[in-house]
């Protein structure tokens, strides 16, 4: 099937984009968004059908931003697949699909960006420190290219929606910013993009990092307080596993992403773990 017969309108230039949303908008009409770096999966594909669900015209990104990825991280290995990705998206009810060049996002070296403090400093952001405010930039940017809309983004990625949220909340960008819940293998392993990366070996027990999340959530739903021993417990079942590829586990407040010393009553649990090509992150909410 040709790009011709499907419904989805695949278009590369911001102006295109904007003329598309702004004549939805004026007609009455919701735009919803989800950006995403491609190489499109279930997970992505439950955040298109919650927005072609609840808002009349949808917009996908695909774009690998060179901005959040550090020299050493793997922007160029990172895995690409435009033709699978238009097909997915045309399947799922997608409108638009953004695909813009890097020089399209960025024509000349970026002087502005966008951080967002504290927040951003824990975590993913203490393993990655430049990360975040390459996600806020280009975000920000998408939804200025965009307008008004609802934007669509995984719980996967806890951090980045709670940075992202407040970048719209602090900046006053009329966007509603709209988390959903993470899809899974069956065995518990988070979709990931980057799952592609993983050696038979390795996928066969990566899904230690979900366990020893859930591990975490029924000790403290079991009544232990001390984050401490929650951590200990999960990097125990993680390295017993893996051996040295844990990159962290970490207890936080699910609102300020700052790690606990006593377990609230609502905690979030997270952690990383690194192998030979592929960074695997994942995390659980859990209330006492
Ligand atoms: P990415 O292409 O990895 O940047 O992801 C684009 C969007 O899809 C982000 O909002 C992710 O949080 C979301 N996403 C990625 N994986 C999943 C998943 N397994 N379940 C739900 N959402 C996901």
């Amino acid at each position: 099937m040709g790009w011709a017969d499907m419904a989805v309108e695949v278009v590369t230039t911001i102006a295109e984009v904007r003329q598309r949303t702004d004549a939805v908008r004026r007609h009455g009409g919701t735009v919803g968004l989800i950006p995403t770096m491609g190489y499109l999966h279930d997970g992505h594909v439950s955040l298109f059908e919650r927005s072609v669900a609840e808002r009349s015209f949808t917009v996908a990104t695909v774009f690998v931003n060179p901005l959040q990825f550090a020299p050493t991280e793997d922007l160029a290995a990172y895995p690409r697949d435009p033709d699978g990705d238009i097909a997915l998206a045309d399947a799922a009810g997608v409108d638009v699909m953004f695909m813009p060049s890097a020089d399209e996002m960025y024509p000349r070296p970026v002087l502005t960006t966008v951080s967002v403090a504290d927040i951003s400093t824990t975590m993913e952001g203490a393993s990655r420190p430049t990360h975040f405010a390459g996600v806020a930039t280009v975000v920000a940017k998408l939804f200025a290219i965009v307008g008004p809309c609802r934007a669509y983004f995984g719980e996967k990625d806890y951090q980045q929606v709670a940075v992202v949220r407040r970048m719209a909340s602090d900046l006053s960008l009329p966007v509603e910013v709209v988390a959903c819940p993470t899809l899974r293998e069956p065995d518990g392993l988070a979709r990931s993009s980057r799952n592609v990366h993983l050696t038979a070996d390795e996928r066969a027990v990566a899904p230690v990092l979900h366990r020893a999340l859930q591990l975490g959530a029924s000790l403290i739903r079991d009544g232990e307080t001390d984050a401490n021993v929650v951590r200990t417990r999960m990097s125990a079942m993680i390295d017993q596993a893996l051996g040295g590829e844990l990159d962290y586990v970490e207890v936080a407040d699910p609102d300020t992403l700052q790690t606990q010393v006593r377990c609230g009553p609502h905690s979030r649990l997270f952690g990383a773990i690194r192998f030979g090509r592929a960074r695997l992150i994942d995390n659980v909410g859990v209330t006492r």
